[in-house]
C-alpha cells in the first residue's frame, strides 16, 4: 500500500475553498483500491473537513503540527488530544518550515511522544539543508532521526511514518527535486536507524516517504525506482486534478 500525504500548508484562504478541493480529492479516492490518502489541511479546517468524511476507507485527515502537552496555559498551541477529538488521525511533525521557525529535534521528540499518547500517527520529517561532496548530510539526517525519536515507545512504532524531505528540494525555492537514487540511498540510512532503535521486524515496517517538489512526472520514479512507500506532497496537493493523477499512479504501484 502506498501512502500519499497532502500537506496544504497555510492554504487555501477560506474554508469554502478547502471544501471544494477536498471533495475533488474524495472523488479521486473513490477509484482507489490499494493506495491511501492523508490530507493535512490548516488546523481550523480539520473538523469541517473530517465531518464530511465519516470514516471512509482510504482517507485520513492529519494536522500539520501539534504541541507536546495535552492542556495548559499555552496560548495559541493545539494539543494532540484536541486534534484527535475533531477527527484527525495523523500529524506531521518536524516539517522543515517549522524547523526554520526554531523548532528543535528535542522539541519534536516531545511532540512525537505526546502525539502517540493521543493515538495519532506521527509523520516525522527529516532532511538535510544542503548536500556537500564530503557527505556530511548523511550525519545531519542520522542525528535528526536519533534526536527526534528519542523516547518514542517501541510498541508505538506501528503509528510512525518517516518523510525524507531534503530542504533544498522543497517548495517554491527548491533547487531541484531529489532523484530516486538520492531518496533510495537516504532511505537505507533511515531504515538502518529504525532497525537499530526498534528492532528488525518493527523497524522494517515503518513506511518511508519522499517529499520535495513531487509532481505527476517524477512521482513514478520515487515510487518505483526509489522504492518509496509513499509521498509527502505540498503545493501540488492543492491541485485536485494533478494530485488525483498521482493517487491513481500510487494505486497502480501499490
Ligand atoms: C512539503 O511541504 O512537505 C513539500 C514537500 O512541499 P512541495 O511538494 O511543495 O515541495
Amino acid at each position: 500500500m502506498k501512502l500519499i500525504v497532502g500537506n496544504w500548508k497555510m492554504f487555501p484562504q477560506t474554508l469554502d475553498e478547502a471544501k471544494v478541493i477536498f471533495s475533488a480529492h474524495k472523488k479521486s479516492v473513490k477509484r482507489l483500491t490499494r493506495a491511501k490518502m492523508v490530507v493535512c489541511p490548516p488546523s481550523l479546517f480539520i473538523e469541517p473537513i473530517a465531518k464530511t468524511e465519516k470514516g471512509k476507507r482510504s482517507i485520513e485527515i492529519g494536522a500539520q503540527n501539534a504541541f507536546y502537552e495535552d492542556e495548559g496555559a499555552r496560548t495559541g498551541e493545539i494539543s494532540p488530544l484536541q486534534i484527535r477529538s475533531v477527527g484527525a488521525t495523523y500529524v506531521i511533525l518536524g516539517h522543515s518550515e517549522r524547523r526554520a521557525l526554531g523548532e528543535t529535534d528535542e522539541v519534536i521528540a516531545k511532540k512525537a511522544i505526546q502525539a502517540n499518547k493521543a493515538k495519532l500517527t506521527v509523520i516525522l520529517c527529516v532532511g538535510e539543508k544542503k548536500r556537500d561532496e564530503a557527505g556530511t548530510y548523511f550525519n545531519e539526517v542520522r542525528e535528526q532521526m536519533r534526536k527526534s525519536l528519542t523516547g518514542f515507545p517501541s510498541d508505538a512504532v506501528k503509528r510512525l511514518v518517516i518523510a525524507y524531505e531534503p530542504i533544498w528540494a522543497i517548495g517554491a525555492n527548491a533547487i531541484r527535486p531529489a532523484t530516486p537514487h538520492d531518496f533510495h540511498e537516504m532511505s537505507i540510512l533511515i531504515k538502518r536507524h529504525l532497525v537499530e532503535q526498534f528492532g528488525k521486524t518493527a523497524g522494517f515496517k515503518v513506511p518511508i516517504l519522499y517529499g520535495g517538489s513531487v509532481d505527476e512526472k517524477n512521482a513514478e520514479g520515487f515510487l518505483k525506482e526509489g522504492a518509496a512507500d509513499g509521498l509527502l506532497i505540498g503545493r501540488l496537493s492543492l491541485d485536485a486534478e494533478r494530485f488525483g493523477t498521482i493517487l491513481k499512479l500510487a494505486d497502480k504501484l501499490s
